[in-house]
C-alpha cells in the first residue's frame, strides 16, 4: 500500500492559523479533490472539525484519543496512526492519504512513502507548522507551477517527493 502525505505549506512552514487554512488557493484545491476523491483519507480531530463533516466521495479515518467520537456512518474512527494504518491494509487499500494536520503529519512523515507538497510562496502567520525533513532522503519528482492570479492568492508549486528506499 502507498501511503501519501498531502499538505499545503508556505515558505515557513506554516500549514494553518486558528483551527483553519490560511489561504484561497482554488487550484490547488481542486488538485487535492481530484487527487483524493475515491480514496481513504487519514486525518487527526482537528482538521476534521475544521471541515465539519466528511467531504464528499472519500472515506474518512479520523484519529483521536477520545473514545466517545461519533462521525457519520461508513467512516471511521480510530486512536493511533498505527491502527489507522493497520484499518487501511486490512482493507487491502492500494493507496491512502494523509491530509493533516500538523500533530498527525509529525508522525506520519516517519512511515510514508510520498509526500505530495504544495509549497506556497509566502511567509504568513500561522500556529501550526510542517515539519521539517531531511531533504536527502527523499527524491524530487515531479513539479508543476502555478501563478497568482483572482483565484490564487500566491504563487505555488506542487512537488512530489518520494522516499529514497535504504
Ligand atoms: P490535527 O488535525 O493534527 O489533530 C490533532 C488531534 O488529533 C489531537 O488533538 C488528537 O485528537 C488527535 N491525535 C493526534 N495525535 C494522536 C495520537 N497519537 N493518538 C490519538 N489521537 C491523536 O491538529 P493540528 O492542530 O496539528 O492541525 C490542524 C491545523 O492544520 C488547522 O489549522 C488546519 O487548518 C491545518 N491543516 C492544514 C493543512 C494544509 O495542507 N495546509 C491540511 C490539514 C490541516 P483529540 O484531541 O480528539 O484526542
Amino acid at each position: 500500500m502507498n501511503i501519501s502525505i498531502i499538505v499545503a505549506k508556505a515558505k515557513n512552514n506554516v500549514i494553518g492559523k486558528d483551527n483553519q487554512l490560511i489561504w484561497k488557493l482554488s487550484s490547488d484545491l481542486r488538485f487535492f479533490k481530484k487527487t483524493t476523491t475515491g480514496h481513504h483519507i487519514i486525518m487527526g480531530r482537528k482538521t476534521y472539525d475544521s471541515m465539519g463533516k466528511p467531504l464528499p466521495n472519500r472515506t474518512s479515518i479520523v484519529i483521536t484519543r477520545n473514545t466517545d467520537f461519533e462521525i457519520p456512518e461508513g467512516h471511521f474512527v480510530v486512536h493511533s496512526l498505527e491502527e489507522s494504518i493497520r484499518l487501511c491494509i486490512s482493507k487491502n487499500l492500494g493507496q491512502v492519504y494523509i491530509i493533516g494536520g500538523a500533530q498527525i503529519y509529525k508522525e506520519a512523515i516517519n512511515i510514508c512513502d510520498e509526500m505530495l507538497i504544495t509549497e506556497v510562496d509566502a511567509h504568513p502567520e500561522g500556529d501550526v507548522y510542517f515539519p521539517n525533513f531531511e531533504t536527502s532522503n527523499w527524491k524530487k519528482e515531479n513539479v508543476e507551477q502555478f501563478q497568482k492570479d483572482e483565484n490564487n492568492e500566491y504563487n505555488f508549486e506542487i512537488v512530489t517527493y518520494k522516499r529514497i528506499k535504504q
